[in-house]
């Protein structure tokens, strides 16, 4: 893969030839792909190896999710989202276990995830669990050779960084999406990469707007149209050293999806080229 590599984050529904071939023609290099449990299997595999083969695509990370998750507003991501919640850990933990053989057999070196709203306060009596929750993660993916990203945005910066502080293991990164910062009106994404620079090996270049009403999430605009002043934030992405893959992610579908793929990838292209 080459430095500053253009990429989007799909799923492979209907089919892992028809994803990858459109991802192909938009002329990206590089995916991030949501944990395909459907083809977590013998046969699902073997098709998933040929269609990256034949396109010559290379997954740099694999995103876990969990059913259940929901992201209406603020108070339901709370309450559902991830490992956070206590009811659904461990059958969760068990989910993240299942993605990570999944990617080690694949060879993809990395798996993400939301964990969820991390408790700000290290005293809160939640916080301890979660530490643990993850210690349990990220020694079962180091045993299989991977890392482990959290995704930004349910955190502040400096919450999040003490959080990596406090587990404490070296396979412990950060999947920098600058726009959460904003929908969730936690953070500022471009003094938080100071903060957050050691840890980061992935992003997500996609942009967005300061909630308006108190307890809602803000809003999700094409790259570049949004608050998060994305040139800036990538220009200084990369003065800080980052040099790995940076893939769009635009959680609308159809033609408009693509346009905006399209625009995002020329934005990028932009900025990359003086690099
Ligand atoms: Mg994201």
């Amino acid at each position: 893969m080459k430095p500053l590599a253009v990429g989007v984050i799909i799923n492979l529904e209907p089919s892992p030839e028809a994803s990858l071939e459109l991802v192909n023609r938009l002329g990206i290099p590089t995916v991030q792909i949501s944990y395909p449990e459907k083809l977590d299997n013998p046969e699902g595999i073997a098709r998933l190896r040929a269609a990256l083969a034949h396109t010559g695509i290379e997954i740099t990370s694999l995103v876990c999710g969990f059913a259940g998750d929901r992201y209406d507003d603020i108070a339901t991501v709370r309450a559902t989202v991830g490992l956070v919640p206590e009811a659904t850990r461990t059958v969760r933990i068990a989910h993240v276990r299942k993605a990570a053989a999944f990617a080690q057999t694949l060879g993809v070196p990395r798996l993400q995830t939301h964990i969820g709203y991390v408790p700000d306060d290290p005293t809160d009596p939640a916080y301890p669990g979660i530490v643990d929750a993850m210690r349990i993660v990220c020694d079962d993916l180091q045993a299989r050779g991977l890392v482990f990203a959290l995704e930004t945005g349910q955190e502040t910066a400096e919450g999040l960084r003490r959080f990596i502080d406090d587990v404490a293991l070296p396979n412990l990164r950060v999947n920098f999406d600058p726009a959460n910062m904003i929908l969730y009106g936690n953070d500022n994404p471009i003094p938080a990469l100071d903060v957050l620079e050691p840890f980061i090996d992935g992003v997500h270049c996609k942009d967005g707007v300061w909630p308006t009403t108190e307890g809602q999430l803000g809003r999700e605009m094409p790259l570049g149209q949004g608050d998060v002043n994305f040139t800036q934030w990538l220009t200084k992405l990369i003065d800080l050293g980052y040099r790995g893959p940076l893939t769009i992610e635009r959680e609308i579908s159809g033609a408009q999806q693509q346009k905006d793929i399209l625009l995002a990838k020329a934005l990028i292209e932009s900025i990359t080229a003086k690099y």
